[in-house]
This record gives C-alpha cells, structure tokens and sequence, in this order.
C-alpha cells in the first residue's frame, strides 16, 4: 500500500483496488429498540459478548479517515450508516460524524450520508440536522397498520406503526429526503398493491426498497414455525439450513407482489416514484450495470462494519467465516481488494448452477444473492436461489415492457411514454377481462379498480 499527499487525506492505492463501494457502518452492532420477528441480525450480539455496542470516537474518525482515503479518486463518497438501530447512538454521534466527514474530504470530492432507521426515535431536531447535511434517509414500512405491525413489534410485543409514522410526518414536515424500505414476508405478500398505494398515497414515498423476508433455519416444523418468537435470544444466525420460516416469503409470492405492484407503477408512476427493483432490472434490459448487487453479475463491493471495526464481507454475511479483519489493524482499502474478498464477489457469478447458466433470463437475474441459494435444481444441482420460481415468473411478466422502455431510452426518449401505452390498451379492456398482472380476477375488481385499499 503506498500513501501520497500531504494534505486532507493522503491518497491511499493498492494494485486493482476498486475506485468506490459501498460500506454499511452499524454503530451499535446488532442493537436495537425494536423486536421485529424476523429480524435474524438481533442474534448478531452474539458476536460481541460483553461489549457496550458503541462505536468509539477514535474508531469514528479511523472509519471516516479510512472511508475518505479509499475513495480518493471517486469524485463521491458515501457515508452510510446502518443497524441495529443507529438512531440509538444519539444525535451528536452523527453530528460529529458529518464534521469529520468535512475535515477529511478532499477538494473536489462530495459527501453523501445516508442512514436506515425504523423511525420510530425521530423528532424535529432529528429531522433538522438531517435536513442541514442533505441526508438520504430510509424509513423501514411494511405496509398499513395491520401489514406493517405483524412482525415490526416492540420488546413489549407491541406494534410499531404509530411511532414510525410519526418519526417519518417529522421528515416530511422538514423536507428531508426519505425512501421506503419495505420488506415482503408472509403477512403483507398477497397485498403488493394495497402496500404500494400505501406507500405512495399516505406516506408520498418516492423512493421504495422491497425487500423479501428469507429466514433460513436447519429445522422447522411442517408448517415452517419455529420454537421462538424473536431472534434476539436465539443461537447466532448463519447463512445455513435448507427450511424457512413460516415468517418468510415464498418464491411465488415474491413474484406475484412484484408483478402486482409493476402493473400499479407502470400504468401511473413511471418517471415519478423510483421503484429499485424496476429500475435495476431496466439497467439490465438496457445492458448497463444496475445498481444493486443482486442482480448484478457479480457483487463483493456491499460491505458491513461493525462498532469494532471488524469489517465483513457483506451486511448478510456478518458472521465470523466472513470477517476480513479489523480496521484499527489494516487500513479498510486493503480489506476491501483482498484477494479473498473479490473472491467472495467472482463466486457469485462463477458458483451458478447450470439450470442458471442456461436460464433465458440470466442477465437479468444473475442467479440473485448468494444467501439465497441453497435449493437443488431440477437435476439435483445445488446453489440454485430459493426465489428463482418468483424471479422467472417476474423477469418473464415485465420483458414486453421492459424491452418498451429499453429502446425509448436508445432513442433518447423518456421511458414514462409506456404510461400513455398501457393506458391507451386500458381503455379498449373490457371491465371483465381477466387483469394483466394474472391474477385470475377480473379486470375491473383488480389493476383496473380504481385507487384505494383493494387488496
Ligand atoms: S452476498 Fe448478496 S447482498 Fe451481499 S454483496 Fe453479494 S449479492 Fe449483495
Ligand atoms: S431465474 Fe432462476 S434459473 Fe434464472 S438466473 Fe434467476 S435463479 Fe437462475
């Protein structure tokens, strides 16, 4: 490794290294004031038995010094700051946080802090700070009332809705820039679009992250339950097991919440509500790289790091196999272009089964995330993702469109024109033709109802 520049921070290089990633700092480890049921990350405390789960302030200013010097040739760096609850760490945490940032950015570089939160901690002096230092700031919502508060509970059971509606109408009334993270499990799966109208109409999300809920365990019972109800106290999770909770979503659900909510957005949003699903699968449509690892040919520059400052490999690969080491030990930059770490990204791609090698819709999907492959293909194969039955039947629903959409950006057009398309094939539907998402249900009862809670 070789350091130049004596000023701000020194340009640190290492053969191969790459220009930019993506770290998720978790200041308080695993540690939140929520008990959402699927949330395996509580058992990560584990990890750190006996710790105070608090990044230290030293810690603070290496981590930013470090993240600044491994982005010194990217015009933009990324703060990221995750959990656990990092809103627990307390205001002037970040407050000193956005100052170090200052301090190490050198000139002609530009700092983004984003940070992930369940909301329900925020008020306006929050809000005010967040809206000082432009953070991007994302509410985890699992949908209305009912939806959301079937898993996303408090120690005491209760649900958390009230409070992270209330943490989020503090955002809004301060302008801050906010997306939705929701994740898609059992309880609100069969509703994609009353989650969506949700999102869109009652909270005005612009921005909106699904994420499937995939609990992976070694033995459940026949019904996928298990003998707990929170992973706070339970052994540490690892990507293990080949059963899933009965809290998980499953492939087919995945995809029909998917297509329910495409068929919402295409018909009315395009161009105005940022889905990222749809977004990165039109990057793939288009042949240029889409944003999220997932569906990316290969992935490794997603890493997490903990209030220690152990460095992992991925957000969901925080457990020991996959600890590169310890930043107050090596500088971040030589974790990150390890060899073992690229290793960890080329597997992605060159671990596929063949079912996936032959699959019409590989550059789309790319097999998604690692964690998620541990079923056998048709010819006993193993490594095939256990939502590949969701992701064909989406890939397939949207390629008509997607294509669309493709070449209106090759002409230079904007892909909100399909809007105007579909809805030029709406009104020649018959009220009781069957709905284009496939549900079986009429079209009048389903896509072509008109906008409110028609689950
Ligand atoms: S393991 Fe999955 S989530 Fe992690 S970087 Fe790779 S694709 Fe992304
Ligand atoms: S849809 Fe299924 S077979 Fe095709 S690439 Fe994705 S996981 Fe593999």
């Amino acid at each position: 490794m070789r350091s130049e520049s004596p000023t701000a921070t020194p340009v640190v290089t290492i053969p191969d290294a790459p220009p930019a990633f993506h770290l998720l700092a978790k200041p308080t480890g695993a540690v939140c004031n929520l008990d959402c049921a699927y949330c395996f990350f509580l058992s990560k405390e584990m990890l750190y038995p006996g710790s105070r789960f608090r990044m230290a302030d030293d810690l603070l200013e290496t981590y930013i010094r470090q993240l600044l010097e491994a982005h010194a040739r990217s015009p933009l760096v990324t703060v990221a700051w995750q959990g656990g609850e990092p809103t627990l760490m307390g205001l002037d945490f970040f407050r000193r946080a956005v100052e170090l940032t200052a301090q190490y950015l050198r000139p002609g570089q530009r700092a983004e802090h984003t940070m992930q939160t369940n909301g329900t901690l925020l008020d306006a002096e929050w809000a005010a700070f967040f809206r000082e230092h432009d953070f991007l700031v994302g509410i985890s919502i699992d949908g209305p009332r009912d939806l959301h508060d079937a898993y996303r509970v408090n120690k005491g059971g209760q649900g958390s809705f009230d409070q992270v509606m209330r943490g989020l109408g503090f955002l809004q009334e301060a302008e801050v820039e906010w997306n939705a993270l929701t994740t898609i499990h059992a309880a609100n799966a069969g509703h994609g679009r009353a989650v969506y109208r949700f999102l869109r109409d009652e909270c005005g999300a612009r921005f909106v992250q699904l994420i499937p809920i995939i609990e992976r365990v070694s033995e459940a019972s026949d019904d996928g339950s298990v003998p707990w109800a929170s992973w706070r106290d339970r052994p540490l999770y690892v990507q293990e097991g080949t059963y899933v909770t009965n809290r998980s979503v499953s492939a087919e659900q995945y995809g029909r919440f998917l297509i329910d909510v495409f068929e919402e957005w295409v018909r009315h949003d395009v161009g105005e509500v940022y889905v990222q699903l749809f977004d990165v699968a039109l990057a793939n449509w288009v042949g240029e790289p889409p944003s999220l690892c997932i569906h990316s040919e290969t992935c490794g520059l997603a890493l997490a790091l903990e209030h220690t400052g152990d460095l992992y490999c991925c957000d969901h690969f925080v457990e020991p196999a996959y600890r590169l080491g310890n930043i107050r030990e090596t500088h971040m930059l030589e974790l990150v272009a390890s060899q073992r770490q690229r290793q960890f990204g080329l597997d992605k791609r060159d671990t596929l089964p063949s079912t996936c090698l032959e699959c019409d819709v590989r550059f789309a999907c790319h097999g998604g995330c690692p964690k998620d492959r541990f079923l056998a293909t048709p010819d006993g194969e193993p490594g095939l993702n256990y939502l590949c039955a969701g992701y064909k039947a989406f890939f397939h629903h949207v390629d008509r469109p997607m294509r669309y959409m493709a070449e209106q950006l090759r002409r230079g057009h904007a892909p909100a024109e399909i809007t105007a398309r579909y809805r030029d094939e709406d009104t020649r539907r018959g009220r009781n033709s069957p709905c284009t998402c496939g549900s079986g249900r009429k079209w009048k009862h389903c896509h072509g109802s008109a906008v409110g809670r028609t689950a």
